[in-house]
């Protein structure tokens, strides 16, 4: 069966109690497109609140450690997550790659920590630019899918897969204004979607690929009617309610 296209929203680190009425707008526009799956990943601190004050969109967080509990400060589990009625972790985001220095292998664990406790995982990959001018971004995308994709066995596997989503996140497209050329787009993610069937087999179908990198209101339906591309990871266009529910009207 086909997956709803799915629209989430990465506040970052933006966020405040009055931006609650933006997700409560954001929650009422998302009853109105019920063929959309919305989310939206405030910052920790948000999401609890975020979880009481909606019913129509799903909850994420933006990271997740590996481990489920113990000496960590400052991190959070997927466990954690999961306790207070998340339904999404997104890892691997270029900036946590960028800020706090997580390789693959990091990113993997912390997909396989998601999937333990129930989560959706959001995993993001993209080129740099040198990368992509270098004409390296299909290479380089590649080993980040290989390296970072969860280990799923057996019967949990088919249950597990549709619960993981890539998102292909051009750096140099986030929060840039830049966004990744459409057919650019549909390449990649035909790229993607080999490499899924490569470790996934005939299963690979039912892990959605997401582009993410200035997304908006204007380019949403071009990107999202493209082969391949089952929704978007939304940034700074979905901070409010007017710049985000154009999208996901586009998705509907
Ligand atoms: C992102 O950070 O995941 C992102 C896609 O940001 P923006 O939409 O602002 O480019």
């Amino acid at each position: 069966m086909a997956h709803r296209p799915y629209i989430v929203g990465n506040w970052k680190m933006n966020g405040s109690r009055a931006m609650l009425t933006e997700a409560r707008a954001i929650d009422r526009g998302a009853q109105r497109c019920p063929d959309v799956q919305v989310a939206l990943a405030p910052p920790f601190p948000f999401l609890a609140l975020l979880r009481e004050e909606t019913s129509n969109i799903g909850i994420g967080g933006q990271d997740c450690h590996t481990a489920a509990k113990g000496a960590h400060t400052g991190d959070v589990s997927a466990a954690m997550l999961a306790d207070i009625g998340a339904d999404v972790v997104i890892v691997g985001h270029s900036e946590r790659r960028r800020d706090h220095g997580e390789t693959d292998a990091i990113v993997k664990a912390k997909a396989e920590a998601a999937l333990a406790a129930g989560l959706g995982v959001i995993i993001c990959v993209g080129e740099t630019l040198d990368e992509r001018d270098a004409g390296q971004a299909e290479a380089v995308v590649g080993g980040q899918v290989d390296a970072s994709l969860p280990l799923v066995q057996g019967a949990a596997e088919a249950a597990a897969l549709g619960k993981l989503s890539l998102a292909y996140e051009p750096v140099w497209a986030i929060g840039t204004g830049r966004v990744a050329a459409v057919e650019d787009v549909i390449a990649m993610h035909a790229s993607i979607g080999a490499r899924l069937v490569a470790a996934f087999g005939d299963a690979a179908a039912k892990v959605r690929i997401l582009y993410g990198g200035s997304v908006n209101g204007e380019n949403a339906s071009a990107l999202l009617a493209s082969p391949g591309v089952g929704g978007a990871l939304v940034g700074g266009a979905s901070l409010t309610a007017d710049a985000f529910l154009p999208i996901v009207a586009a998705a509907a």
